[in-house]
């Protein structure tokens, strides 16, 4: 199965990714570790990547574009894949549909986790403390935040009309939002 969990930073697509490897024995695509993994060895992507990081900003699609391309092609990871911040914007979605396409697969379910600023800001602010990210202080917050809104708004309209697209509140409770989760799959 491959599963595209979509919204915010901070909406709890990273906590329910975990959920879905555990369940699904499957592989997690998160291209923000795919990009702070680049920083933390200094790679040249890393130099290249880190002040964007650092601001809030998107790194570039072509970057992200060919940081995930070998992952989507590997056969071990084929039809068992999470999406886990990717793609988000419209070039990334159509580049993610040529690649699946290319590589004979589809998305099954797009998790949308829905979630208000105010409670984004609450929830980061607590995932400094306990994961030391660089790019979680509250003007970071702030600012990724309103870059989500511009840039992928129009992702959320591409994927919304599609069958497999489920929208969750995810302003409740961890394991509320997993059992939701759970129910659509069905597994
Ligand atoms: P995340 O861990 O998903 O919240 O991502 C952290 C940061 O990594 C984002 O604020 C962006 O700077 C960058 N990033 C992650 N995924 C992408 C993506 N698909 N496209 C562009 N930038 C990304």
């Amino acid at each position: 199965m491959n599963i595209i969990l979509f919204g915010p930073p901070g909406a709890g697509k990273g906590t329910q990714a975990k959920h879905l490897v555990k369940k699904l024995n499957c592989f997690q695509i998160s291209t923000g570790d795919l990009l702070r993994n680049e920083i933390k060895n200094d790679s040249e992507i890393g130099r290249r990547i880190i002040n964007d990081m650092n601001e809030g900003k998107f790194v570039s699609d072509e970057i992200v574009n060919e940081l995930i391309k070998d992952i989507i092609f590997n056969p071990l990871n084929k039809n068992n894949l999470i999406f886990d911040g990717y793609p988000r914007s419209i070039s990334q979605a159509k580049n993610l549909d040529f690649l699946l396409n290319e590589s004979n697969q589809k998305i099954d379910f797009i998790f949308f986790l829905n979630v208000k600023k105010d409670i984004i800001v609450k929830r980061i602010e607590k995932r400094k403390i306990l994961e030391n990210r660089s790019d979680d202080d509250l003007n970071t917050i702030l600012k990724r935040y309103d870059t989500y809104m511009e840039t992928t708004k129009p992702v959320l309209e591409y994927y919304s009309k599609k069958p497999n697209f489920k929208e969750i509140d995810g302003s409740q409770e961890i394991d509320q939002i997993t059992s939701k989760i759970d129910t659509f799959i069905n597994v």
